[in-house]
């Protein structure tokens, strides 16, 4: 290999990572990828695939390509010395049982010349006592099939014949911690789900239920008055019952507890209630960050800043893990796309990635789209969108955020196979 040519080092390979990965000139520059999983998840398509839409490995690509040439290393950065320009990363080792595992044992460091920070975020809990051990998560592929297979189990356990009819509703209420879009889109996909499933469990109509918890007044808080307005009539025609000013106070096994209502059963809490820093976003030091959610910031060229908001060469940060100082942009695959998409045309366009003075980025709204389930969706852009077209919309957006035509034909077979023969889920 050429060792003269820049190295490049990006950390984290999700929307960010991952289209850098791919993208970036890999015969102008050395490119090392760290990321503690060898697969990039399709965010947009983790709930469809939780509930059996379509088997889950169509919501994730794999990093090594047989046509790129890239260096990729399962594993977590834990630190950086920024000044040294070397990452100290600890392998994440796949077990026999699924679970990765961090080999702190074995750290290893990487050198650069150029370093692209981009690990996104992870789940924010506001630790909720039993949170992190009692409810499920949706924000990888290995989320999504747990949501699913204990869904199988709650169906499965409710149909036993030692389940009283008492118990059995108790386990197929889910609870949804969290009304932003994934809370929403997850209840969305699981009130298809359970309509489907009455067909194959008709003992169990009547018993499965869904309820949304948000401390908030109101679900959808981006969204325009008159779509959220909309999203809950689809609710409540649905039987999706939307609790608001909802305060989690703890959650067990089998049960959420609100300071309204105190204990409600629950056969599955899902929880999805945002952002927070990852542990190596925490670690560093002597860098400039944002009040709120504590991402790094940058300059209007995605070059992070040190906390006196001089510029650190040759240091990049983007994904939800990073904004620009100035703006609050949101934390979603949009934001991280456009911004790995920019920063691939301005290294790409250098001989050695250095520019002097590219233009800055610039962020372009795209539509906002949220499905409420029952072919039914809610879309705000330049004019506001619901109904049936906005649900062909939101489907067919499904299919853009996949970035192979292999996976967008799979994926439309499988819609197709649904239709005839029901999901996956149904079936198993
Ligand atoms: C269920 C769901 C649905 C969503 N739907 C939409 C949507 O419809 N539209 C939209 O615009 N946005 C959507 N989002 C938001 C969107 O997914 C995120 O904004 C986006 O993934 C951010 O990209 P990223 O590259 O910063 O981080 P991520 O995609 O989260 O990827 C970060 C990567 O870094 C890795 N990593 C973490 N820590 C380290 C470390 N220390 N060292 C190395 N690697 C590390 C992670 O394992 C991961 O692979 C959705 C999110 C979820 C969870």
């Amino acid at each position: 290999m050429d060792s003269t040519r820049p190295h490049i080092l990006v950390i984290g390979a999700g929307w960010a990572g991952y289209i850098l990965s791919q993208q970036l000139d890999d015969t102008k520059f050395r490119i090392t990828v760290v990321s503690p999983h060898q697969t990039f998840a399709y965010t947009p398509l983790l709930a469809s695939a939780a509930t059996g839409l379509f088997f889950s490995r169509l919501a994730e690509e794999p990093i090594r390509r047989a046509h790129r040439h890239i260096t990729y290393y399962r594993a977590l950065a834990t630190s950086a010395d920024l000044t040294r320009k070397t990452v100290t990363c600890a392998p994440s080792v796949l077990q026999p049982d699924g679970r990765d595992v961090v080999d702190t044992e074995n750290l290893f460091a990487v050198e650069y010349d150029i370093v692209i920070i981009a690990p996104g975020c992870v789940n924010q809990t506001f630790n909720t006592p039993g949170a992190a051990e009692h409810c499920f998560f949706l924000k990888t592929v290995s989320d999504a099939e747990a949501i699913k297979a204990k869904l199988l189990s709650l169906l499965e356990v409710a149909s036993l014949p030692t389940t009283t009819r008492e118990h059995a509703k108790e386990l197929l209420h889910i609870a949804v911690v969290g009304g932003g879009p994934t809370g929403v889109e997850l209840s969305a996909e699981l009130t298809d789900l359970f309509d489907e499933v009455s067909k194959t469990y008709p003992h169990l109509a009547g018993l499965p239920s869904i309820t949304i918890h948000d401390v908030a007044p109101e679900i959808l808080g981006v969204f325009h008055a008159k779509l959220k307005t909309h999203a809950l009539q689809t609710f409540k025609k649905h039987g999706v019952e939307v609790k608001t000013n909802s305060h989690i106070l703890k959650i067990d096994e089998g049960a959420l507890y609100t300071k309204e209502d105190g204990r409600i059963p629950a056969g599955m809490v899902a929880w999805a209630t945002g952002n927070k820093q990852c542990d190596f976003v925490e670690s560093l030091h002597g860098v400039s960050k944002g009040t709120r959610l504590g991402r790094v910031l940058t300059d209007q060229r995605l070059r992070m800043l040190k906390d006196d908001q001089s510029i650190l060469e040759n240091v990049y940060a983007l994904g939800d893990a990073a904004d620009i100082y100035d703006r609050g942009l949101p934390t979603t695959a949009e934001v991280a796309v456009q911004k790995a998409e920019y920063l691939v045309n301005i290294l790409n366009s250098s001989p050695s990635g250095l520019v002097q003075s590219p233009s800055p980025f610039t962020y372009k709204q795209r539509r906002m789209v949220a499905y409420v389930g029952g072919t039914d969706g809610v879309i705000m852009g330049k004019q506001d969108w619901t109904g049936e077209a906005a649900w062909l919309a939101w489907r067919s957006g499904s299919l853009g955020w996949t970035r192979s035509w292999r996976r967008k034909a799979m994926i439309l077979a499988s819609w197709a196979w649904n239709l005839l023969g029901g999901r996956e889920i149904a079936r198993r």
